[in-house]
């Protein structure tokens, strides 16, 4: 029995306000449709305009407190949290499977992985150090202290919606500052487990809320009140530059996580099939719906053709079909917006005479399957090679030098992350050191884990997530100096 026919079975999808799971009681509501269907099963309430304001009022009054515990406290509930996550990993994956569409595995990949995302949080908030500058006096002391900014207004992802609300939650809370988080509305799920997570690990009432609506109104009213001293948020670079001229224009501090079309560079003396048949596979996860996933390939002219009969060979044979259903390797996109995004990039290359070697369309019957699809020679300006496609639509093109790849790869106004094969340890430095991008991967997929920092450069955003680095967005720099005696 599926939360189709067992609703129960399902999240209990709500608000979380205070300390308090509200529910909808009269507000307004939008359907949760599965992706694999398109059949509507949960409908999840909207916060109102109060709803909002007594979510800032609470996360304000729980930072007065929350921002002077120890960072064992803090470190201890985000053990807990990880504790939590192992515990209830399998219904949460199953849960994000019926509303976002991953296959069940991916899905349980990405709940349980975020158990170390806490932990790391965990360990890392003992360690916001400040330092002791040496000063011009013996009577003097100076020193410079790290305090959390304060209330946190965050927006997360439909695409990884688990991951991306729990490495902002733990990055704020663990900094010492609290937070109202507004979730994906098309997949809601993983959001509200995650706060019943935080509840019952014993996070003090007001630090974290959860709240959902329509996008732009909630950020809207979030990012304009004084209470917000600082926003996060994961999405479109569109979506993010409006939210980062809201905030610039009140002086917010923001962390930005933003779209990428991330360039592969497969150089001749690279490991070819093996490479190709890594990447196809890499492309397939999560129906290339990952802001960093590799989206433009660029293969040595010596390399191009085994390349292609590789990458193809795997692409085309990929089993699409339900998340729930064991033997599926690519779930349906997210949403129809995908569907038709996918449509159009396709018909422009077509247009523009690039070779559709394998898919090209929308599968028949319910859901929001598109076909894997490898394009190949789309010209360097097609939408295809220009805008993030995210979806499972791959651009095959040639290049002959590494000059010419690098001017190709650094081209656009995206630098989230770049994929380079070779086996030349020359090629290797020389193209990480030049490409235009916050992360370079090179021989594998070595991107996202928790004690590695995230984030692009360019329109990709700013500031990181993860690493030593995951805190420094959510913490002010203190100077203070003494003196033992007036002068
Ligand atoms: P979209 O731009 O409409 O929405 C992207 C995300 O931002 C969604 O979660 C949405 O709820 C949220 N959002 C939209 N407008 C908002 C606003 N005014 N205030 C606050 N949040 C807002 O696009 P979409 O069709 O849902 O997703 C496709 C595009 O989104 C992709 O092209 C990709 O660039 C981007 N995206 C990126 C990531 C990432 O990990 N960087 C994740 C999801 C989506």
């Amino acid at each position: 029995m599926d939360a189709q026919t067992n609703p129960e079975a399902y999240e209990q999808l709500a608000l979380y306000i205070d300390g308090e799971f509200v529910a909808a009681d009269g507000r307004r509501e939008q359907d949760v449709v599965n992706p694999a269907t398109g059949v509507a099963f949960a409908r999840l309430p909207h916060a109102s305009r109060q709803d909002l304001d007594r979510a800032l009022a609470a996360a304000d009054r729980a930072f007065q407190s929350w921002r002077h515990t120890s960072p064992m406290e803090r470190s201890a509930i985000l053990r807990r949290v990880a504790g939590l996550i192992r515990e209830r990993a399998p219904a949460i994956a199953r849960n994000i499977t019926l509303d976002q569409g991953k296959p069940l595995a991916e899905a349980l990949q990405e709940v349980s992985s975020c158990a170390e995302h806490a932990e790391w949080h965990a360990e890392e908030c003992r360690r916001i150090y400040g330092r002791v500058i040496p000063p011009r006096s013996e009577s003097v002391r100076q020193m410079v202290i790290r305090q959390p900014i304060g209330v946190c207004a965050a927006f997360t992802p439909w695409n990884f919606p688990f991951n991306q609300a729990l490495r902002k939650a733990a990055a704020a809370l663990g900094a010492g500052c609290t937070l109202v988080l507004k979730g994906p509305e098309d997949s809601p799920s993983a959001v509200v487990a995650l706060a019943r997570i935080f509840h019952d690990a014993g996070l003090p009432p007001g630090c974290l809320n959860v709240v959902w609506g329509v996008p732009a109104e909630v950020s809207g009213h979030l990012i304009a009140s004084p209470i917000v001293r600082k926003i996060s948020f994961t999405g479109s670079t569109a979506v993010g530059k409006s939210l980062a001229a809201l905030a610039g224009a009140q002086m917010k501090r923001m962390t930005m996580e933003l779209g990428g079309h991330s360039p592969v560079l497969v150089f001749d003396d690279a490991d070819v099939e093996p490479a190709a048949r890594f990447l196809a596979r890499t492309k397939t996860r999560n129906a290339g719906q990952v802001c960093m996933a590799p989206s433009r390939f660029f293969v040595h002219d010596k390399a191009y053709d085994r390349f292609l009969d590789a990458f193809t060979g795997v692409y085309a044979g990929l089993r699409v079909g339900d998340g729930l259903a064991p033997q599926t390797q690519m779930g349906p996109l997210a949403h129809d917006r995908r569907v038709e995004a996918m449509q159009s990039l396709v018909a422009d290359a077509r247009a523009r005479g690039a070779a559709v070697l394998c898919g090209g369309d929308r599968l028949a019957g319910a859901g929001n399957f598109f076909a894997p699809t490898v394009v190949a020679n789309a010209p360097d300006d097609s939408r295809l090679m220009t805008e993030e496609p995210f979806g499972p639509v791959v651009p095959v093109t040639r290049f002959g030098s590494t000059d010419e790849v690098l001017a190709r790869a650094n081209a656009l106004p995206y630098g989230l992350a770049s994929y380079v094969f070779t086996n030349s340890l020359a090629t290797a430095h020389h193209v990480s050191n030049r490409l235009e991008a916050g992360m370079v991967t090179i021989n594998h997929f070595g991107l996202a884990l928790a004690e590695t920092p995230l984030g692009g450069v360019k329109d990709s955003g700013m500031g990181s997530e993860g690493g030593t680095e995951t805190f420094d967005g959510y913490l002010v720099t203190k100077f203070v100096s003494e003196s033992s005696r007036v002068p």
